[in-house]
């Protein structure tokens, strides 16, 4: 069973127990396949190796992990070389063109993290998440200066980030990661890096399937309010899952629209939901009306799980497992700084930073089964 909020473990061990990861191993082989050797002859687990050392040291240029493992007698002997910088820009270059067997790995080990892990992806959180750009993105050169006409990272944009903690929501400047966090263990199980400019809830359906594709149930989703807009809904509905998001102060809530149904006898109460015909069922509170009971169509306004019920609320308050999985993300796992300019650089390093991540899970998961046994 994956364990809850994995922590990152720095050493030489952790290195070669994540080479040694099937899913791992798979990569490795297929990327050898591809006859890469590099200009001087460093294998793909040596070079895997280096991008492993990159998150769990959480270092975020090659120049240092370069570095580090030419100094780390353990880690020399674990990467079986101590490759240099070059030859990291070299694989980068190349995982970034054969991109498609990073994702398969990434499947798998989500898959089988998936598999021994009852109810994993079960319920799920989705939201997207602030990455500062390596790079300005002021208009001006400087104060009162004249526009700026080069941009160090043209795929960077603007885009508006919430508060989080004492830190004030705004604009800032580079990429957002949209992700879809299991609540129970609080791991990422499906995510997409975007420019910063781009809406968020556009990510909702792909992040479902995605989960889905990766053997996840995926019974209900949890969002914030800037999700609670009708198409959401639509493609929470047309997945089956359960959508379980706060309402804005429209005009509809504002006329108290979503409130349920009431009679003389007050107001009615949750009787059950049915999700195949998509409704809900609310009775009167002393059954002195006829009929009794009657169905509310499911809505934006009227969802299958009701927003009075105590299940409502504590799947809400599940939410915040997302926050918690991308501030672990940025700080332990090394998702930031961005050292890197350009949308398929972050989505590689975002990658590698995952299967780092979730790799150490799925580690542990078997060694947590080991002992069990
Ligand atoms: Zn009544």
């Amino acid at each position: 069973m994956a364990e809850a909020k994995v922590h990152a473990a720095r050493d030489a061990e952790q290195v070669r127990r994540l080479l040694d990861l099937p899913e791992v191993t798979v990569l490795v082989r297929q990327m050898d396949a591809l006859r890469w050797t590099g200009r001087t002859g460093y294998g793909a687990r040596a070079m895997v190796g280096m991008a492993l050392v990159k998150s769990l040291y959480c270092i975020p240029v090659w120049t240092r992990v370069a570095a580090l493992v030419r100094d780390h007698a353990a880690l020399r002997d674990v990467i079986g070389a101590a490759p240099s910088e070059w030859a990291c820009y070299r694989f980068a270059r190349r995982l970034r063109e054969h991109h498609d067997l990073l994702a398969d790995c990434l499947d798998a080990v989500v898959a089988r993290l998936a598999a021994e892990t009852p109810g994993m992806g079960d319920r799920l959180a989705i939201d997207g998440s602030d990455l500062p750009a390596y790079g300005n993105g002021q208009r001006h050169l400087f104060n009162h200066g004249p526009l700026r006409e080069r941009f160090a990272d043209p795929d960077a944009s603007w885009g508006h980030r919430s508060s989080v903690g004492t830190r004030k929501g705004g604009g800032f400047y580079g990429f957002k990661v949209h992700a879809a966090v299991d609540t129970a263990t609080e791991l990422p199980v499906a995510w997409t890096v975007t420019t910063a400019r781009e809406s968020e809830t556009g990510h909702v359906a792909g992040l479902i399937d995605s989960a889905r594709r990766r053997g996840m149930a995926v019974g209900t989703c949890t969002l914030d309010k800037g999700y609670d807009v009708a198409p959401v809904y639509a493609t929470l509905a047309e997945r089956d899952v359960r959508p379980v998001i706060p309402l804005r102060m429209t005009g509809r809530v504002v006329r108290g629209l979503d409130k349920p149904p009431s009679c003389e006898h007050g107001e009615w109460r949750f009787a059950g939901a049915d999700a195949k015909r998509q409704a809900t069922k609310w009775r009167c509170p002393t059954a002195g009306c006829a009929p009794a009971s009657r169905w509310v169509k499911a809505d934006r306004l009227h969802p299958l799980i009701p927003r009075e019920t105590a299940r409502y609320k504590a799947l809400y308050r599940e939410r915040t497992a997302v926050e918690r999985g991308f501030g672990r993300l940025k700080n332990e796992w090394g998702a930031l700084p961005l050292r890197v300019r350009g949308l398929d650089r972050v989505r590689l390093h975002v990658d590698l930073t995952m299967l780092t991540c979730l790799g150490t899970a799925l580690d542990r998961a078997g060694a947590a089964r080991k002992l069990a046994a």
